[in-house]
């Protein structure tokens, strides 16, 4: 029987996180649950930093961006060693079982822990909407509409004075987050890591073609993972004459006060997360499936690649005509 949890998030920082932390220590706290928060993810776990939190301690931190038991990436996760000690340094705070909220790389760990012999379960909190699965990742959408307004304004510049910006977004390997910008903010080509793109054929045509549209301003949208920002700002200089700029939203798109939906979605996950748990499960993912909330085995979640929307990236052609 569970009487201890432990709670923690790992990873990149999203906005909505708090709320998570806060759904799961509420939730736990109403089903006779004692929830003890763990500092800097799992090298907190492995250094002791952990207390108790109760209903109380977690006011007013719904609507604050990051996530205030802080996040860290730890190596000596990635080793078996690592992850005993910090199940053994678990035992002693008397936690029965550990809410980890984060990414694919935290999901491995959590996997990891539970098949050492801690119960695990994961609540997906990443921007970048990269876990195979689920439809949804707390943080997404504030995510989005940052980058969003943040492109808006580019925009106004660039129609101003005739010219053409790339604009580099988050998401590493995954190319979500520069999908749904591409059609948010009607730009005129997209480039992700999961597609091989030619610079003629997806930046030089559509140039072109806009151009003899009249149209006074150019909008590519360039996922971090695929690097080659300057090589394709030349290629537009020397192939059109068109000057370009490039700009890297960078943190900006993982900071803020999370949107309705990712408050929402967190205080759901959340919730469920410690339903999981009061269920007896271990080793599963909260996951957002056709809407609705549930769980799916941390195996799933991992062992496949989320794909890319073809219908969206057809979708942004099209209108950028
Ligand atoms: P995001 O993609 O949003 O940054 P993430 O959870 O994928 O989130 P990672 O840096 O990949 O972020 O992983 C976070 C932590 O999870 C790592 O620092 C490490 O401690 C642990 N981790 C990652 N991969 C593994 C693995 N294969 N085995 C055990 N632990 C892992």
């Amino acid at each position: 029987m569970i009487q201890t949890i432990g709670v923690l998030t790992s990873g990149g920082d999203a906005p909505g996180m708090n709320a998570a932390i806060r759904a799961v220590v509420r939730a736990g706290c109403a089903n006779g649950l004692r929830v003890m928060g763990i500092q800097r993810g799992f090298q907190g776990l492995i250094d002791g930093e952990i207390k108790e939190l109760t209903a109380r301690d977690v006011s007013d931190t719904l609507q604050r961006g990051g996530t205030f038991l802080q996040s860290a990436r730890c190596k000596a996760f990635m080793e078996e060693a690592g992850i005993v000690r910090a199940i053994e340094v678990a035992r002693v705070f008397g936690i029965d079982a550990v809410v980890v909220i984060g990414g694919d790389g935290s999901f491995r760990g959590a996997r990891d822990m539970s098949r050492l012999g801690m119960t695990a379960v994961g609540i997906p909190g990443t921007i970048d909407n990269d876990i195979n699965c689920t439809e949804y990742t707390i943080g997404y959408d504030t995510a989005l509409n940052t980058a969003m307004d943040a492109i808006d304004k580019i925009r106004d510049t660039i129609s101003s004075h005739q010219r053409c910006s790339i604009v580099e977004v988050m998401g590493r390997g995954a190319g979500h987050i520069a999908l749904s910008l591409s059609i948010a903010n009607g730009a005129e080509a997209v480039i992700v890591p999961e597609k091989d793109f030619s610079i003629d054929e997806d930046v030089i045509k559509p140039i072109f073609a806009c151009r003899n549209r009249g149209k006074k301003h150019y909008i590519i949208i360039l996922a971090e993972g695929v690097g080659k920002a300057e090589e394709i700002k030349a290629a537009i200089h020397e192939k059109t004459g068109i000057e370009a700029r490039i700009s890297v939203l960078g943190y900006i798109q993982r900071g803020g006060s999370p949107t309705a939906r990712d408050r929402m979605e967190a205080s759901r996950m959340g919730a469920h997360a410690v339903e999981i748990l009061l269920r007896g499960c271990d080793s599963r993912i909260v996951a957002l499936q056709n809407g609705e909330i549930t769980d799916i085995p941390i195996e799933e979640a991992l062992n496949m690649k989320k794909s890319i929307s073809e219908s969206d990236l057809a979708l942004t052609r099209i209108l950028s005509t």
